[in-house]
Parts: structure tokens; C-alpha cells; sequence
């Protein structure tokens, strides 16, 4: 994938994919903010998300232990996947011993996350999707944009034509005559996904998370094929990341408010699934836990970045970025797009691509996307953190090892400028003449800076230096002498 700058210039200039994206990001987040308002406790409530799993992060191997010993004796298996291949082996091996060829999948982000389709593909087993909108994703033959609602670039007569032309490939054909109405629609992907479930024998889902006091799996979702999945086959696979364990069912009370409420806008979830091992004569009759790292406890060796494991993967975050909102999801080039995408994959990826060193850069920082998140992720602020990571390089856990990365190529000037400003800062005398010397010769500064400087002002304008430096207007209107804090806090009085 080319780094964002990139991607995102040919995105950007998709007027229709602009459009597809303001009008549904729009419609989500307006009716959010309303959702929202109607609790005079969401503040609270929120603290106590941002609790929840900052204290399970801290204790996690604890939980996870519990998790297991739980769900092992429910009569399911747990396996630990350190990375995606691992997970990728596991889930392929676990299919080849059922002897069928074909899984059905309930929407699921870590599968995404390690190319699980991919990786049976290459097995010789099909796996299908059967949410909605990742059913209109596989059979477009593209990419989801969006966390919540993975078709969000394709409108309604766009998800018409690949109903019409590509459901046939996949099994029962799109019905004769069929229009764009969400209904019609609708009906044409059930009678579809319905021959699926009715004879599938292996269920691959994901969760949004499991409780360890009983080794609970729970997935919501709002259309009820995740719960067919969940139920119809024989076996059911779960890959779930580490941190998606809460310890106690009353903690899961905190997150079933704010997940509906900041994702789709609903008071309470329609379709909440939760299962629990195995039980003779209801659902399936095998079920295996694979417990994905795959760059999670390297994340949560960091500091300031670790906060990004609290994410619920509701995409409140996504549809107030006026980045994503112009570049489409696609652009990030991975299955987490938007602000959350920007701080959670350069982290499971240890910073190791130039398009995971691009990421931290896309955002402006207006701060809307820690507004909006529910469990209180301050997302500016690792982007800041992990922008100087890029900038000067530094010391990461990867694979469980303290390493030093070394700056990302492309990043010699802005060192530089970095290291004058501090310098400069350091030094009040060349800041003062510095800035008297700007003001002076503010005509001759161009609009446009030159070499490596023109990346900056290719995207912006260059602010105007103004005539008077706000030293000398301080000196001017306040007088000499009045520069510190007690003088000040005395000529207020006065
Ligand atoms: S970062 Fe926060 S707002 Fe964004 S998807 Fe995660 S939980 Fe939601």
C-alpha cells in the first residue's frame, strides 16, 4: 500500500466517493450527538469505559488466564496465536479437521486484521461473509472504508449492479428485475445468505468481547446473520484480540450503553449474542477460542500508546474526522481507518512500513475524535507521540524485545526545524531579534516556502507575519518591566 499522502490525492479527487462519505458520515454522527445527549450521565459513564479497560490492560495476563480456564471448562479450546500467521495456521487446521471446504464468517475486524480469507483461500476453502455490507465488499471484490458500515463508499444504485452482476459467482443470483430500493435490496442478500447458513458447518466470527468471570463471548450487531453464524453450524471458530477481555459481567453493562449509542445511535443494541463453551443440544457442537496478539502486548508495553487497546471499535471517530470524511477509509490502506486506524496499526505494526510512519500524519488535531470517543481515548495525543517516534526514531517493544527504531526516511528537515525551534526557545535574545527581524522583512516572505519546505505549504497557506512582534506590542501597550506574572497579576489589580 502507497503511503497516505498518495493514496489519498487520488481519493480525494473521487467526487463521488466524497459525496457517498459526506452525506453517511453526516447522517451517523448528527444522530449520535443526539443519542448521546439524552444521558446526563454519559461523562461518568465514559470515565468508567476508560477505567474498565485501563485497569483489565494492567492485569492482563491475569484475565486472560481466567478467560481460559473458563471457556475450557464450558467445553471449549483456547489457542494463543502470537501473530497473524500463527492465527492464520490455527483457524486453517482447525477447518481441515471439520473436512468441509466452506466457513460462513460473521463480520469480524481481526479476521480482516490477518487475511484470514485470504489465507483459507489459499487452503482451498471459501470462506463467505454474510454481514451486509461485507457481503457487498467480498462480492465487489474490494476493500471495506469503514469500521461500523464497510460499504460506506458505495451508494445504493453502486450496491444494485454488484448484486446484479456478481451474486451468481457466489451462489444464488440476484432476483430478476432487481432495483435500488434498501428493501429490495435487503430481500436479495437474505434469500443469498440464506442457502449459506442453511448449510454451513463452520462458523468463523469474531467478538466484541469476553468475560473473563465466565469465558463469555458477545457480539452485537444490528442484523441478526451474525447470530445465524453464531448458531447454525456445527463448529465455531472465535479469533478475538487479547484485549478484548472486560473481567466481570457487570463491567460489560458500562460498554453495552456506550457501544450502540456511539456506533449506530441506538439506545440498546438489536442483536446481542453471547456464548458460553459448548452446550449438548443447542448451538454448536465444538467451539475454539484462538487468542490473537499480533503486535497488542508490544502496544501496550508503550506508555502513551497503549490507550488505543481501550478502543471499542464503534467509529464515532471516524464520522467527525474531516480527514477521513475527504480521503475514504481506503486510504489508510488497513482494516482500522480513520483516527483510530491512524494511531492503532503503526503500533501493531512497529512503525515498520513508510505507510505505517505516514499514518500519525494524517489528522489535523481539531480533537473531535477524542471528543466523541466513548471510552476517552485522547487519540491527538498519541498521534503527536507517535509523529515524534517517526521524526527522531526511538526505543519500541517489538515481538516482546526493547528496540531502537531509527528515524523514518524523509524526515531530515523537519528534525531540523524541530531542533532550531527548540534551540531558539532555548535562547530569548535570537527569539526576540528573530521575531523583530521577521516583522521587518514580512513583505519579502514568500507564499510559498521553497525545497523541502514546499511539502508543508503545497497543502496550506503560509500564515502572515504580522508588523509588530507580540513581544514589542507587550512592551508597547503594557510598558517596560511588565513582563512577569506577579507585575501583571498588580497592574490587573490596579
Ligand atoms: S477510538 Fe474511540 S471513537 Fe474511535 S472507534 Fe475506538 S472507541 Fe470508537
Amino acid at each position: 500500500m502507497p503511503p497516505f499522502p498518495q493514496a489519498a490525492e487520488i481519493s480525494t479527487k473521487d467526487e463521488r466517493l466524497r459525496g457517498n462519505l459526506r452525506h453517511a458520515t453526516h447522517t451517523i454522527r448528527d444522530k449520535r450527538a443526539k443519542a448521546v445527549a439524552e444521558l446526563t450521565d454519559w461523562s461518568a459513564l465514559r470515565s468508567a469505559g476508560a477505567r474498565v479497560k485501563d485497569h483489565t490492560l494492567r492485569h492482563l495476563d491475569h484475565y486472560l488466564e481466567q478467560l481460559e480456564e473458563a471457556v475450557t471448562a464450558a467445553g471449549g479450546t483456547v489457542h494463543w496465536a502470537a501473530d497473524a500467521e500463527e492465527a492464520n495456521r490455527i483457524v486453517t487446521r482447525l477447518v481441515r479437521e471439520t473436512g468441509e471446504r466452506e466457513v460462513v464468517k460473521v463480520k469480524s475486524m481481526a479476521t480482516q486484521e490477518i487475511g484470514l480469507n485470504e489465507a483459507l483461500e489459499r487452503a482451498g476453502i471459501s470462506a463467505y461473509e454474510t454481514d451486509l455490507a461485507e457481503l457487498i465488499v467480498q462480492l465487489g471484490e474490494d476493500h471495506p472504508s469503514h469500521i461500523l458500515v464497510p460499504a460506506i463508499h458505495r451508494n445504493r444504485g453502486e450496491i444494485r449492479e454488484i448484486f446484479r452482476t456478481r451474486m451468481e459467482r457466489w451462489g444464488r443470483a440476484a432476483p430478476e428485475g432487481l432495483t435500488d430500493d434498501p428493501a429490495d435490496l435487503a430481500e436479495a442478500a437474505r434469500l443469498h445468505l440464506r442457502e449459506k447458513f442453511l448449510n454451513a458447518k463452520v462458523g468463523v466470527s469474531g467478538a466484541n468481547f469476553m468475560v473473563a468471570e465466565s469465558g463469555t463471548l458477545v457480539v452485537v450487531e444490528s442484523e441478526g446473520n451474525g447470530r445465524m453464524c453464531l448458531t447454525l453450524p456445527e463448529t465455531l471458530i472465535s479469533v478475538v484480540g487479547v484485549e478484548k477481555v472486560v473481567p466481570t459481567w457487570r463491567d460489560l453493562e458500562v460498554f453495552l450503553q456506550l457501544l450502540p449509542r456511539s456506533s449506530t445511535a441506538e439506545r440498546m443494541n438489536p442483536y446481542t449474542s453471547t456464548w458460553t463453551g459448548t452446550t449438548e443440544g443447542d448451538g454448536p457442537r465444538r467451539f475454539h477460542l484462538v487468542l490473537l496478539d499480533n503486535g497488542r502486548t508490544d502496544t501496550l508495553a508503550d506508555q502513551v500508546g497503549r490507550q488505543a487497546l481501550r478502543c471499542i471499535r464503534c467509529s464515532a471517530c471516524l464520522n467527525v474526522c474531516p480527514v477521513y470524511e475527504r480521503a475514504g477509509g481506503h486510504a489508510y490502506g488497513s482494516p482500522y481507518p480513520g483516527p483510530i486506524g491512524a494511531i492503532l496499526t503503526p503500533q501493531l505494526d512497529s512503525m515498520e512500513t513508510e505507510l505505517d510512519a505516514s499514518l500519525p500524519y494524517a489528522s489535523s488535531l481539531c480533537g473531535a475524535c477524542y471528543e466523541v470517543c466513548p471510552v476517552a481515548i485522547d487519540i491527538p495525543e498519541v498521534l503527536v507521540h507517535l509523529r515524534e517516534r517517526v521524526v527522531q526514531g526511538g526505543t519500541v517493544t517489538v515481538r516482546g524485545q526493547r528496540t531502537t527504531v531509527k528515524p523514518a526516511r524523509g524526515h531530515a528537515a523537519e528534525r531540523a526545524a524541530m531542533r532550531a525551534a527548540a534551540w531558539t526557545f532555548d535562547h530569548p535574545g535570537v527569539l526576540r531579534a528573530g521575531g523583530r527581524l521577521a516583522s521587518r522583512a514580512r513583505r519579502m516572505v514568500p507564499r510559498r516556502l521553497p525545497g523541502p519546505g514546499s511539502a508543508w505549504t503545497d497543502t496550506r497557506d503560509l500564515p502572515e507575519v504580522p508588523p509588530e512582534s507580540f513581544r514589542d506590542w507587550w512592551r508597547r501597550t503594557r510598558g517596560p518591566g511588565t513582563g512577569s506574572g506577579s507585575a501583571r497579576r498588580e497592574g490587573d489589580v490596579r
